[in-house]
């Protein structure tokens, strides 16, 4: 391993929200009045990787912004959280995402830009960083193309990988499963994906065991306030295991799945011998630590900001 080899490698997928709060929704061709309004880091692959990060992960991002501020902005932040942007670029397409928020209730444009421009190229110029790291991760708002090359490049290398097909599509290529050291959803994507509706631990059992049948190695189905389930292809016999969070005061659960991913990349880099369960368990308490406060990123906890049990 060279002085270079990453902890965490994340190809995937950054956007800057943008997001104003007003007492109700506009209707079309209205203009109302907002009380707030503020600028989010966001997108699925640069939340889990600022998460891995913040824990004390050596990070880079496999990643590509607008050129223009945003871009500007979010490089910035990349590096203000330690993680390594030498493998991101520049577009000409922004990256945003306009929310208009009231009680209860939002509306969201996404022009996903220039993270739909992150191809082949980009990843054979990050090959030096993904061939060498201890762990890959990726997920479905880049080109779903680029995903599976990503992953099967890390597969080539014995990297290990963390596949997190969100947001969920129908008829994913097979290859995905098999490209999975772990495949981790959530209960709306494991649904989607199987065809088992999940509502409760019993659920996504099924489905899990669905996800192993098609040749991942473990399935991690997370279940927000109840934890999430683990199974493992190698003891088949002895089912799922069920690893409950712990019960918080959530005020605002946006991006846990990210964190909780986040983390378990750090625990599968820094910890390789670590059971899977114990992982999942910390995981499940970083991301109950995510939902206590208000933001995506702004919520995500530092290594100072966790127990030292956890480390
Ligand atoms: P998002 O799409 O908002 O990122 P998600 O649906 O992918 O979230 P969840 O299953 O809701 O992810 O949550 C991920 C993890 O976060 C859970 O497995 C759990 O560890 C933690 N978590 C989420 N909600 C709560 C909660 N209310 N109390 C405690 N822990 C929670």
């Amino acid at each position: 391993m060279t002085e270079e080899a990453f902890d965490v490698v994340v190809v995937g997928s950054c956007m800057t929200d943008l997001v104003s709060q007003a007492p109700r929704l506009p209707k079309a061709g209205e203009t109302i009045h907002g009380h707030k309004f503020f600028i989010g880091f966001g997108g699925k692959g640069a939340n889990q990787c600022i998460q891995a990060a913040r824990m004390g992960a050596k990070t880079a991002m496999v990643c590509k912004v607008g050129k223009d501020f945003f871009g500007e902005n979010y490089i910035q932040n990349f590096k203000d959280n330690g993680v390594d942007p030498s493998f991101l670029s520049s577009s000409f397409r922004s990256v945003t995402s306009a929310f208009v928020t009231s009680a209860g209730e939002n509306a969201i444009v996404i022009v996903a830009g220039a993270n739909l421009l992150l191809g082949g190229e980009d990843l054979q110029q990050a090959l030096p960083a993904l061939s060498h790291a201890k762990v890959l991760v990726s997920q479905l708002e880049v080109s779903p193309d680029t995903s599976l090359q990503a992953l099967r490049l890390a597969q080539e290398n014995n990297v290990k990988t963390i596949f997190n097909p969100a947001p969920a599509i129908p008829d994913l290529d097979p290859d995905f499963y098999r490209a999975s050291v772990v495949f981790c959803c959530n209960e709306s994507e494991a649904e989607l994906l199987t065809g088992v509706a999940v509502a409760t631990v019993e659920d996504a059992g099924h489905a899990g065991q669905e996800l192993l049948r098609r040749g991942c190695r473990s399935v991690i189905i997370t279940l927000g306030s109840q934890g999430c389930v683990v199974l493992s292809g190698q003891e088949p016999s002895t089912g799922l295991h069920h690893v409950p969070a712990k019960p918080v005061t959530a005020v605002d659960t946006t991006g846990a799945g990210d964190s909780f991913i986040g983390a378990l990349a750090f625990y599968m880099a820094t910890f390789p011998t670590m059971p899977l369960q114990e992982m999942v368990s910390r995981a499940n308490q970083v991301a109950g630590v995510s939902v206590q406060k208000i933001g995506t990123q702004a919520s995500y906890p530092y290594k100072k900001d966790l127990p030292n049990n956890l480390f």
